[in-house]
């Protein structure tokens, strides 16, 4: 048995034979006509759009009442192919250089294609595939080929492909595909948007998927975890039907605490949050009560230069719209450790996650961090905004980033410039040099939340991106919920906000421990908010208060989850 991973950018499990799926492929060559026949080339080129046209006509019409979303996208493909800029191209190229009709409308295609992916706007650089879509459309039909889609598959199928276009996922049978998986994409791809409205499993990203397998290979796709197994053995194919019938039952009953407002058995309320990475509207915004996570460093990543201030600020603002209202805690830049910056040179250190991150970054990159404070300050008048230190060690790291906040609220008010004059400032409670000291810390901020992920590296001193030790890395250890209870008394007697930001919040047996522990406010990824919801439910404040207090006396994490799972599962 061979894995392979990949990006799960729509969860579920998914078990059966590979479908490998390749798109017509343009085989475009330069070539031109001689002089005299620009007519008859003209009128081929002018057919290949009304066939397009016609294709285009049936499967908007085909859509229209079943998803009306998906219809929109090929009303836009009309759109590009009757574009005035696109036809007056082709033309000039036809008649003033004698081109062929496949060379020019590529050329064409192509050139826009390009302008479109530099635009800074993530949505905007995403409508170049539905711009290559249509060049596709069209040379297919001036090569005399037929439509080949995925809208009639003859069995069920898991859909192994290099990437999907626009008009492949909108147009496949979706009743035959069980999963997706591609070797490229992203999360905000056509391809992520659709698998996840249409609720199929799709792993991206997976390399050489389509050298490594082969059409009717078997294999079981994991987009919970993100793995592919390729010609599993009999004792893992039975595992995997064991987990996706739970994972389904799950979901089911899951799905229908998504819009429940959060309260245990007893009555007492608890806010559940949102971590949110990208700009996209979501309906998961409607499940929350505040984003205890706006992890900035997408503004950066995503661009191929330093992103100005109003570049951030429209970010955030629009993050602040998706909000509808909520607050939304907005996480300084937190780069290094695994994560930097292409246009940007990062001396190499020996242990990064240990060294020059996050805000100790900021601090030395003062005009960077300036910016970044004035995009959030100024976002700021348009919402509940609030601002957020990463790595955050001692009281000086608190003390010195307060202090920038404060030179860049004075030069706003210099140039006149709105901003919530009452901003929350907080910070994350990642190290546990600042855990200990909760209650000063408390005093000096307006609110914290815990970043489990990175508290659970630096309290086991195990890194967290090496598999090697990943036995190691333990969130739901004594110790672990020993601090986490700490913190949360020191915050909850000093009357200011404690959250939990990390992917612990977000599972639901670590959050139960944590509402024993004195935690009412949960930051996750959309995928867990009805399985949290569901599960604290399930149990009265005393019964999580004394939950809690066994897990402290425990001697392994593998106790702790024992444990819990046993008490859930009790209820369930
Ligand atoms: C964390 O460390 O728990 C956290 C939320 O931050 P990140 O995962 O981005 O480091
Ligand atoms: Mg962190």
């Amino acid at each position: 048995m061979r894995i392979l991973k990949g990006n799960p950018v729509s969860r579920g499990i998914a078990l059966g034979k590979v479908y490998i799926y390749k798109a017509f492929k343009a085989d475009v060559h330069e070539s031109y006509f001689e002089a005299g026949k620009e007519d008859e080339f003209y009128k081929k080129y002018q057919d290949a759009v009304k066939t397009a046209e016609k294709e285009l006509d049936s499967i908007i019409t085909s859509m229209t009442g079943e998803s009306p979303e998906k219809a929109k996208i090929f009303t836009a493909h009309v759109e590009i192919l009757m574009d005035e800029e696109v036809e007056e191209g082709v033309k000039e190229m036809i008649y003033e250089s004698r081109t062929m009709p496949d060379y020019a409308v590529d050329e064409i295609y192509t050139h826009f294609a390009n302008l479109l992916e530099k635009a800074k706007d993530p949505l905007i650089a995403a409508r170049a595939a539905d711009l290559r879509d249509v060049r596709n459309r069209v040379l297919r039909i001036l090569k005399g080929e037929k439509e080949s889609n995925l809208s009639s598959l003859r069995e069920n199928v898991i859909i192994v492909a290099h990437d999907l276009l626009p008009s492949d996922t909108a147009t496949m049978d979706r009743n035959r595909v069980m999963g997706i998986i591609t070797e490229v994409g992203g999360a905000t791809s056509h391809t992520a948007i659709i698998a996840r409205s249409y609720k199929i499993p799709a792993l991206l990203g997976v390399a050489d998927a389509t050298a490594i397998m082969s059409n009717g290979d078997n294999v079981i796709m994991d987009a919970l975890t993100g793995k592919v197994l390729l010609d599993p053995e009999r004792e893992t194919i039975k595992e995997y039907q064991e987990k996706l019938v739970e994972y389904i039952k799950e979901e089911r009953e899951t799905s229908q605490y998504l819009d429940k407002i959060p309260l245990v058995a007893s009555g007492e309320r608890f806010s559940v949050g949102l971590n949110v990475g990208n700009t996209d509207p979501d309906e998961s915004y409607k499940y929350v009560d505040f984003v205890g996570l706006l992890r900035t460093e997408f503004v950066y990543m995503g661009s191929e230069h330093l992103p100005t201030e109003q570049e951030q600020f429209e970010a955030y603002r629009r993050v602040l719209a998706n909000a509808m209202g909520n607050p939304v805690t907005l996480r300084t830049l937190d780069i290094g450790g695994d994560k930097t910056l292409r246009y940007m040179v990062m001396p190499k250190e020996d242990n990064p996650f240990l060294g020059n991150r996050a805000l100790r970054f900021c601090l030395v990159h003062i005009d960077m961090f300036k910016t970044q404070l004035r995009a959030a300050l100024r976002a700021s008048a348009f919402g509940p905004l609030q601002i957020m230190f990463p790595m955050v060690g001692t009281m000086d790291d608190i003390r010195a980033a307060k202090a920038v906040v404060e030179q860049v609220k004075q030069d706003l008010r210099t140039e006149g410039i709105a901003f919530d004059e009452k901003i929350h400032v907080g910070i994350m409670i990642e190290i546990p040099s600042i855990g200990m000291i909760a209650d000063m810390a408390a005093k000096e901020v307006d609110f914290a939340s815990v970043g489990t992920n990175d508290l659970t590296q630096y309290l086991h001193a195990v890194d967290r991106m090496n598999p090697a030790i990943a036995d190691y890395y333990q969130s739901m250890s004594p110790s672990m919920f020993r601090m986490l209870g700490r913190i949360f008394a020191e915050f909850n007697k000093a009357g200011k906000s404690i959250s939990v930001c990390g992917e612990l919040a977000g599972d639901h047996l670590g959050a139960l421990v944590m509402f024993g522990l004195g935690l009412r406010k949960f930051s996750m990824n959309a995928a867990n908010i009805g399985r949290v919801k569901r599960t604290l439910s399930l149990f009265t404040l005393e019964e999580a208060v004394n939950i809690a207090k066994n897990v402290q006396n425990l001697s392994s994490e593998a106790e702790v989850i024992a444990y819990v799972k046993a008490e859930v599962e009790k209820r369930s």
